[in-house]
């Protein structure tokens, strides 16, 4: 830009007016070094807290002391000032520190500015004026401050833990691991990136773990789950993670990050105390055949001699061993479960046969109840008929226990797309909404006073749910307290 003109056309009124609403800041006078303001904008005067009057036809740095900065550095004004001069082209300052005065009372506060110095040349080419554009970024800048020092308070927690810290984007790359990975599995953050990770999971873990992990990308849900990786010695260690869902600002997904903590202590002891459930009971088992079979001998020898109370109190005593072997036979089913897995023997069958089946069993074993069997569909599934049967029978045991002699339970069969679902409703006592999630659990037993005095272990469902996740099926509950349970499954049907 060149103009003829001398400084009164920047001083005229019609320039003053037009530039204090121009977006730019300062016309300056290249009288190096004082840089005389000849014009200055309302956008400038507001972000220097200056009235017009105060600084007008001063001199830039006699208007703002300690402004000009070191003139030998290249981030300062009088720098760029002088490069303008020099060059005649454009210079632009990206970041410039100000300590600005921001009310009477003196008070200051660091801001940041771009500084942008245009030239207008005179006749003869030289550089005759600046003008000035001054933008406040300190905004831009204290949310760019604060995002850096999140990042390094994450990280300082990330790396100075012995908790195993990893994240993924939002396609389930990893694109973090914490030191502590490092030191775990002797291989590098970036060789740990470059999915070697995954060939470090236990093979029997591998794909049951990815399976969780990539499904959560699915739902964007947290996840949670445990697998054995293998560490620097060559030994596999079971780690426990957690997974949550990260989001960026605009509320789009961004991946996960996920916290993992090594339980192979806790697997040990509870390997340990499994492994001693199952020794016990083995044990108790065999003296437990023994008495039953004593009982018998006996309970024939008294119905013999028609001793009636010998005969019933026998009778007491062999309900009683029975009620012992069923408490032992599930533990032993656990153990079993936990060191080898349940083997399922599937083949086609009816679900109607089978209730047939456990009707004709409840009918011996149930007097306390009347036990409904209807409506009951025929249904064909793929599915090992014994441990359905002992799904179906442990089911109306429990609707059995857990309500009043004298209630109706009922047992029902029916097809629903494409599946076969089994319910055994009761007029029991119920179970509170809190309580429902947690039946399937190994172990848990709902504690009230009603349960108290009946006698269980909690693992007849954990072992009912077990079966039925074999059998690509789904169990579960529905119930209000003090209005009944009913209890339900589902596997799919052949036809
Ligand atoms: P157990 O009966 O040996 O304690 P289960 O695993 O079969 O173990 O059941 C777990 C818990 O679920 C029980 O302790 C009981 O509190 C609750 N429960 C199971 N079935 C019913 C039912 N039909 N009505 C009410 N509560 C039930």
């Amino acid at each position: 830009m060149t103009h003829s003109n001398t400084d009164s056309f920047y001083t005229s009124k019609e320039f003053h007016t037009f530039f204090e609403n121009s977006p730019r800041s300062l016309v300056l006078k290249a009288d190096a070094p004082r840089f005389t303001i000849l014009a200055v904008s309302d956008t400038y005067l507001n972000l220097v807290h200056k009235q017009r009057r105060e600084i007008l036809g001063k001199g830039l740095f006699e208007a703002f002391p300690g402004s000009e900065g070191d003139p030998s550095e290249q981030n300062s004004v009088q720098s760029s000032f002088m490069r303008v001069i020099a060059t005649r082209v454009p210079d632009e300052l990206p970041i410039f520190k100000y300590e600005i005065v921001v009310d009477n009372t003196g008070r200051k506060e660091t801001h940041y500015w771009t500084n942008l110095n245009e030239p207008i040349l005179d006749e003869e080419g030289n550089v005759a004026y600046l003008i000035n554009t001054t933008t406040n970024i300190t905004g831009r800048i204290r949310l760019e401050q604060a995002v850096e020092e999140s990042e390094a308070r994450f990280r300082i927690m990330a790396e100075g833990t012995n908790i195993y810290i990893a994240m993924a984007d939002q396609e389930s790359n990893a694109i973090y691991f914490n030191q502590a990975w490092s030191r775990l599995t002797g291989r590098t953050v970036e060789d740990l990136m470059a999915y070697s990770w995954v060939d470090l999971l236990h093979p029997e873990d591998k794909d049951r773990y990815l399976k969780i992990y990539l499904d959560a990308f699915k739902v964007k849900g947290p996840f949670h789950g445990d697998f054995r990786i293998l560490n620097k010695d060559g030994e596999y260690r079971w780690l426990l993670a957690d997974g949550s869902a990260r989001w960026h600002t605009d509320g789009s997904f961004a991946g996960y990050v996920s916290a993992s903590i090594d339980i192979t202590e806790q697997k040990q002891s509870e390997q340990r105390k499994n492994d001693f459930i199952s020794m016990v009971s083995h044990e108790l088992k065999t003296p437990l055949t023994s008495m039953k079979s004593f009982v018998q001998v006996l309970q024939r020898k008294a119905q013999k001699d028609g001793d009636e109370l010998t005969v019933s109190m026998l009778d007491k005593a062999d309900k009683q061993v029975s009620r012992m072997t069923r408490l032992i036979n599930g533990f032993l089913n656990l153990s079993r479960l936990e060191s080898a897995g349940i083997f399922i023997d599937c083949k086609h069958v009816d679900l109607a046969e089978l209730i047939k089946e456990a009707k004709e069993d409840a009918l011996a074993h149930i007097s306390s109840h009347q036990v409904v069997f209807a409506p009951v569909e025929p249904t064909i599934v793929n599915a090992d008929p014994d441990k359905i049967a002992q799904v179906i029978q442990n089911l109306i045991s429990n609707a059995a226990k857990y309500s009043t002699p004298g209630s109706t339970i009922q047992v029902a069969c029916v097809a629903q797309d494409g599946k076969a679902v089994i319910s055994v409703k009761d007029e029991g006592q119920g179970i509170c909404k809190e309580d429902l999630p947690k039946l399937f659990e190994r172990y848990y037993r709902v504690e009230n006073n009603e349960s108290r005095h009946i006698a269980g272990f909690g693992i007849g469902l954990y072992l009912c749910c077990e079966i039925i996740k074999r059998h690509e099926g789904n169990i579960w509950a529905e119930s209000e307290l003090g209005n009944g349970s009913t209890f339900y499954f589902s596997i799919p049907t052949v036809y």
